[in-house]
């Protein structure tokens, strides 16, 4: 199968985005019933993360935890100025993958899959490849 990429434009410079319904159209779209759902972001200052997506503040208290834990200090050495975002993206992770049951997504019933945003506004895209 060919590879396919989600566009996703972030509006803030740390951010999370649902991107569960979009995922769920290409494996429908793929008519794939049973493997892996390969979610992989190729950006150096963002992630991917599967989270709670009912309770919109546990977005707002992971993202206000990472600032906390990996706050912009001038003693980074990056001369680009967003270290903080690099670690971030190291840390939360490039990629997930997702088992594909019976043609649908297997997640929990809170879970949702983020596109994690650390350094934006931006156009980004995430890859996905189904195995
Ligand atoms: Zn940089």
């Amino acid at each position: 199968m060919n590879a396919m990429y989600i566009s996703v434009k972030t509006t803030t410079r740390n951010e999370l985005v649902d991107i569960t319904s979009k995922i769920k159209e290409l494996v429908d779209a793929s008519g794939l019933t049973d493997g892996i759902c390969f979610v992989f972001c190729p950006h150096t200052t963002g992630a991917i993360t599967i989270n709670e997506n009912a309770d919109p503040t546990v977005k707002t208290d992971l993202l206000m935890t990472l600032d906390k834990v990996f706050p912009v200090d001038p003693a980074y050495r990056h001369m680009e100025g967003n270290s903080d975002s690099h670690v971030k993206s190291s840390l939360v992770g490039a990629s997930e993958m997702i088992a594909v049951e019976d043609g649908h997504l297997v997640l929990g019933t809170w879970q949702g899959i983020y596109f994690c945003e650390f350094d934006g506004p931006r156009n980004r895209k995430v890859y996905i490849k189904f195995v």
